[in-house]
């Protein structure tokens, strides 16, 4: 068996234990002679799966009882739509932030559902800077502000957290699970599962009991994060197999030590691609340097013809998923939790490489 170095941007890498694990697992589990995915999620055995799941995610997030933790479906998208609809009325203003593809969609959908008021917008020098919070114009009444804490596309992130009087919400899919933060600053935070939580199918939100009970009266029930909450996320049959993949990534996170441990890999893996791009002139990277992704790293050639060249080599060195967005070009690396050290040292390697044949 070989497995690739893979480095797609999600659905993304899963660590390797974890997959072992459900393939044993997958024709009987712990002895009910079916699989956790044939089961009905009613069992008691799923309901467990679904708590020890939970347990180990407050433990590694470090998420207190004044948060309801919810596994439920149709990706980080469907949260643009549930978040203006479970915290704001029509009338109502609501702040966002853009700095990037994926919050400029959470933007264009919440104007579907609230008043939006752009608070803060790096658009003007294409993405590639964090607006500082001084200049930020937010709305005094706003219900809440949203953010994207980690731009998946653009590689820009966000090191610092905003200080805001209304309730802090994130989309935090690209990042969550990658170091520590203090869930106690955020109203919401939610997550599509297929980068650091486990396969596409599942979508977490962790949001402040407190903002509960107050989605507005024609919120279908399936986006109404209070029905969730009251049907311990079984208001309708959960995506079981993706909570119990996430359960086992969880499981091996804490294994590994937890976020810090995390965090620690995470920005060491970082530092050697960015330490290469820097030292190179072949290379380059277009964002400001105190907002540098540590998950997603985009970095373009210096001749944009080679592009080619260089994916077709990459995957032939089976370097995979390198080629950037394609609202960006170029190339990104997407080094979640899963994508283990040897394969960004790999990639270094062969970036070097490349560097000196046709650099
Ligand atoms: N937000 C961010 C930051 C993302 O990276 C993505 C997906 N790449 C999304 C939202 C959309 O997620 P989904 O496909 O689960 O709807």
């Amino acid at each position: 068996m070989s497995r690739a170095h893979n480095f797609c941007a999600g659905p993304a890498a899963l660590p390797v234990p974890v997959l072992e694990r459900a393939r044993d697992e997958m024709l009987d589990w712990h002895g009910v002679g079916a699989s956790i995915m044939e089961i009905s999620h009613r069992s008691a055995e799923f309901v467990g799966v679904t708590e020890r799941a939970e347990a180990s995610l407050r433990r590694l997030m470090g998420i207190s009882d004044d948060y309801a933790v919810l596994f439920l479906q149709g990706g980080a998208s469907l949260q643009f739509a549930s978040v203006p609809l479970n915290l704001a009325e029509a009338g109502d203003c609501v702040d966002q932030v853009v700095t990037g593809q994926w919050s400029k969609k959470a933007e264009s959908e919440g104007r579907r559902f609230a008043q939006v008021n752009v608070a803060a917008s790096s658009a003007l020098d294409g993405f590639t800077t964090v607006p500082p919070q001084s200049e930020w114009q937010v709305n005094d009444d706003a219900r809440y502000l949203h953010y994207c804490p980690n731009e998946t596309i653009g590689g820009l992130a966000f090191h610092w957290v905003p200080n805001t009087k209304a309730p802090l919400v994130a989309d935090m899919s690209s990042t969550i699970l990658s170091a520590p933060i203090d869930v106690s600053q955020y109203g919401v935070i939610y997550a599509g599962a297929q980068k650091n939580i486990g396969p596409a199918g599942l979508a977490i939100v962790i949001v402040r009991k407190s903002l509960l009970g107050r989605a507005r009266a024609e919120t279908p029930a399936m986006l109404n994060w209070t029905v969730a909450a009251e049907n311990d996320s079984m208001y309708n049959t959960p995506p079981s197999f993706a909570i119990y993949l996430a359960g086992l990534v969880f499981e091996w996170l804490e294994d590994l030590g937890g976020l810090t441990k995390m965090a620690e890999i995470n920005s060491r893996k970082a530092g050697k691609l960015y330490d290469l791009i820097d030292a190179s002139g072949f290379y380059a990277n277009p964002v400001e340097r105190q907002s540098r992704s540590l998950m997603n790293v985009p970095f373009t050639l210096a001749d944009a013809d080679l592009d080619k060249t260089f994916l077709v080599e990459a995957e032939a060195a089976q370097l995979l998923n390198l080629k950037g967005h394609r609202s960006v070009g170029g190339m990104r690396a997407s080094i979640y939790n899963a994508v283990e050290e040897s394969s960004v040292d790999a990639l270094v390697a062969f970036m070097q490489d490349f560097e000196q044949r046709y650099g």
